[in-house]
């Protein structure tokens, strides 16, 4: 089997395993208690806590631990509109992950204001769509741009959308979930108000993430989950304490070996677009003509359904450019947002690779979907028996 959906999770990394096994069994204590097992525990975080903060160029005292980037997003948001104790005015774009995009239709459902800029065809976020945006709504709280995007692996210009909100006194909120330890990322040089981080995309445990909030950020905002008061009131609940120094140890290494490998990543995957290119005609790739994440292809194949070529390879596990939603298949929001056309984004396949890829891992994926795309072309192709 071979695995090319590095994007959807990760395998957690040897070393962090080794970080946290000890904290499920001896080192087990509640970093809240006020004893020595709940003090260790408490080190242990704030451990995890510098290098998270380390990884993008932000302060310990910023970072807010959360159940995953899911959380993040709509601690952003929501924490924004509870906080500021009013309607807010959110500017957000076309393919932004639906955690982002699902607040925003619940927030506006509270009256808040929600607009989305549109994408380029490349899948870059339009900035002139966006200045003209901020210029008309008047009053815009909150921006809220990923750095790069999960399905096209296409990397908006978030300098630009940095300083348009700047200018006009909005916050800057910014999806990292799937830059970090692929390109080099520091929020505070790009000015960066709000950062989302996933810790199971980066080789670290699922059900951990965190939102990085300067103090100016967390002023406006309030927490969304109550109770014991955990972070510093900004997120209520017992700290999964093994899955925070996972997730720290696993940023330390997203910004030293993961930075180190991406130019391998990108080899291949460069190697695979060439391949397939030249082996399936009527083949094009989705957002090549806008800087890309290194590990992530999507690619279209006329005339052969995304799922078909995946049920007919059975021995590669990608993901297609649709989503099964409420039952129902739904083309990808992100190619329809490109201007991709449903079709076009019912045959559209996303690879991606990972540290452990290799390019005999290419090589076999490449030769099971030509094998695929030929049969499913062949049959379509065969008249109809009467
Ligand atoms: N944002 C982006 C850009 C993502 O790719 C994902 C995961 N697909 C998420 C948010 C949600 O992450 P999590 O699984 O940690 O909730």
């Amino acid at each position: 089997m071979v695995y090319l959906d590095y994007n959807a999770t990760t395998p957690v990394d040897d070393s962090v395993m080794d970080v946290m096994m000890p904290l499920f069994t001896e080192d087990f204590g509640n970093p809240s208690s006020n004893h020595k097992s709940g003090r260790t525990a408490a080190g242990v975080v704030e451990e995890a806590r510098k290098k998270v903060a380390d990884a993008v160029g932000m302060g310990k005292s910023d970072v807010i631990f959360t159940s995953g980037a899911t959380e993040a997003n709509n601690l952003a948001l929501t924490g924004l509109q509870k906080g500021l104790g009013r309607t807010i005015n959110i500017l957000t774009g076309a393919t932004e992950h639906k955690s982002v995009l699902q607040t925003c239709t619940i927030l506006q459902n509270d009256g808040s204001g929600f607009d989305i800029i549109p994408v380029r065809q490349d899948g870059t976020i339009d900035i002139s769509s966006m200045e003209s945006m901020m210029d008309d709504i008047g009053s815009v709280d909150v921006v809220s741009i990923m750095a790069a995007n999960s399905e096209t692996g296409v990397v908006h210009p978030i300098h630009r959308v940095a300083e348009i909100a700047h200018k006009h006194n909005a916050l800057f909120h910014c999806d990292a979930t799937q830059a970090i330890g692929k390109i080099p990322f520091d929020a505070y040089k790009i000015g960066i108000d709000m950062v989302t981080l996933s810790s199971h995309k980066i080789y670290g445990p699922k059900g951990c993430g965190a939102l990085l909030a300067t103090r100016e950020s967390r002023r406006r905002m309030t927490a969304i989950l109550h109770g014991g008061g955990q972070e510093r009131d900004m997120r209520s609940g017992t700290l999964n304490v093994p899955a925070i120094a996972g997730f720290g140890e696993a940023c330390r290494i997203a910004i030293t070996y993961g930075l180190r490998d991406a130019p391998r990543q990108r080899t291949l995957r460069d190697e695979f677009e060439r391949r397939v290119c030249n082996a399936i005609y009527d083949t094009s790739i989705n957002g090549a003509g806008a800087e890309r994440i290194p590990n992530t292809s999507n690619i279209r194949i006329r005339g052969a359904l995304a799922d078909a070529v995946i049920a007919r390879s059975p021995s590669i596990e990608i993901s297609t450019g649709s989503a099964c939603s409420s039952n129902i298949m739904e083309p990808s929001h992100v190619l329809i947002a490109m201007g991709i056309d449903r079709m076009a984004a019912d045959e559209s396949i996303r690879i991606s690779v990972g540290r452990n890829t290799t390019i005999s891992d290419i090589k076999s994926v490449i030769s099971d979907i030509v094998g695929a795309v030929e049969s499913i072309r062949t049959m379509e192709s065969r008249p109809e028996v009467t």
